[in-house]
């Protein structure tokens, strides 16, 4: 039985490992080269917090501790008002319950490790899939080489919110797809270590709730923080209503006061750091006939509001771990069983996230309490 994976993001790799450990012969495809070798894009580090859902699908597979190496956890929640002293919130009584931060490609590249090491699992880079005849599992990759066909007995889109699968899955079949884009962006900044030193404290989730905007901050093992701001991408008050490096000074003066002083690099990061979109994607049905389905971002895609993107995809992969288990490894009974199991939950986090967002950005009044509710769940 082979199973091509395409996408060697979070949920494509952590997904061959689990496959692997079934004794499936897997090929995963990734369009980019190999992130191990090459420089990280600008203002896409993304730091993720991975709550227990996301830790009980490594745990389940052995990566638990490997990942949580390059992870540092946040026991709390530390507001920054525009002014006066700043407040911390622990996320348990007893001060123990954290969430952990660790930067998107760092957990990708000890997963991909992972993946490329499990028995029968091979790693292609810069193959974009281009084509699929969901029929018969036959692909097209496009390659620096020109295109590749192969053929797999399954196909799992593990491709992300903009899924070449999804699309190939549309062209060939009745399925539906929505997708939403918020006019809010967000774009990252940074707040560097102090000689060697966190210039914030480490052991919380920094977060300046403005009403309509917002920046939170994660630390990095480097003793750095990424920021990521908030923002609506038009219009006045948005990322694009300041245009010229006195303009932005004079906003984070304004509004981000303290982080003025810890942050370098900040007018060159916002003029530069691109914004990222926002959105959620919604599809049904995620699989055609028990031999291609989506899982991960692909299948769900959720605004980063409740912090569970990759904490989902991760539970993902053990659900679907559990119906292959479930069916006897009968992929054309698992994939309708897997969509039944996770379809409704998915939706479910896709509101809450949403929800999150829309009282963050019309209920300003109470703007703490709403902001902060968001971005810290289990
Ligand atoms: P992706 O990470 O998008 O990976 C898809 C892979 O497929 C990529 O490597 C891509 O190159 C590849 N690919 C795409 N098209 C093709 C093709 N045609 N052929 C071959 N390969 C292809 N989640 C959390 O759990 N906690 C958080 O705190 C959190 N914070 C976030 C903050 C921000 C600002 C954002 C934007 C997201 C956040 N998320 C968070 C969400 C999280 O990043 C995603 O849910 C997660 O990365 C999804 O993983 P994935 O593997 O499904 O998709």
């Amino acid at each position: 039985m082979t199973v091509a994976v395409v996408g060697a993001g979070l949920t494509g790799c952590l997904l061959a490992c689990y496959l692997a450990r079934r004794g499936l012969d897997v090929t995963v495809y990734e369009r980019r080269p190999d992130p191990r070798t090459g420089k990280p894009e600008r203002g896409r580090s993304i730091n993720l917090a991975i709550s227990e859902r996301g830790r009980d699908a490594l745990r389940r597979i052995g990566l638990e501790e490997r990942v949580m190496a390059d992870a540092l956890p946040m026991r709390g929640r530390m507001i920054h008002p525009v002014s006066g002293p700043l407040d911390f919130q622990p996320y348990s009584h007893d001060g123990e319950m954290a969430i952990n931060s660790i930067s998107r490609g760092a957990l990708n590249n000890t997963l991909l490790d992972a993946a490329e090491a499990a028995p029968g699992v091979k790693v292609f880079f810069g193959h974009r899939l281009t084509g699929l005849d969901p029929a018969t599992g036959a692909m097209t990759f496009e390659t620096a080489d020109g295109p590749v066909e192969t053929v797999a007995d399954v196909v799992l889109g593990a491709d992300g919110a903009g899924s070449a699968v999804r699309g190939q899955l549309l062209a060939h079949r009745d399925i539906e797809e929505s997708l939403d884009f918020l006019d809010y962006g967000y774009k990252e900044l940074t707040i560097p270590a102090v000689d060697g030193e966190f210039a914030l404290d480490p052991g919380a989730l920094h977060i300046w709730p403005r009403g309509t905007s917002m920046m939170i901050a994660l630390p990095n093992p480097d003793r750095s923080f990424t920021c990521t701001m908030f923002w609506p991408t038009g219009g006045t008050g948005s990322f694009a209503s300041l245009s010229s490096p006195a303009a932005v000074e004079r906003h984070f003066r304004a509004n981000y006061p303290d982080v003025v002083p810890l942050a370098p690099t900040l007018v060159d990061d916002y003029t530069h750091n691109p914004v990222g979109l926002l959105g959620t994607v919604r599809c049904a049905p995620w699989q055609s006939d028990g031999r291609v389905g989506l899982i991960g971002d692909a299948a769900h895609a959720i605004v980063p509001f409740y912090g569970q993107g990759a904490n989902c995809g991760f539970e993902d992969v053990v659900v679907l771990d559990q119906c292959l288990d479930e069916t006897g490894g009968s992929w054309s009974s698992a994939l309708p069983l897997f969509e039944r199991r996770r379809k409704e939950n998915a939706d479910a986090i896709a509101e809450m996230a949403l929800d999150n967002f829309i009282e963050m950005r019309d209920k300003v009044a109470s703007p703490v309490f709403r902001l902060v509710k968001g971005v810290e769940h289990r």
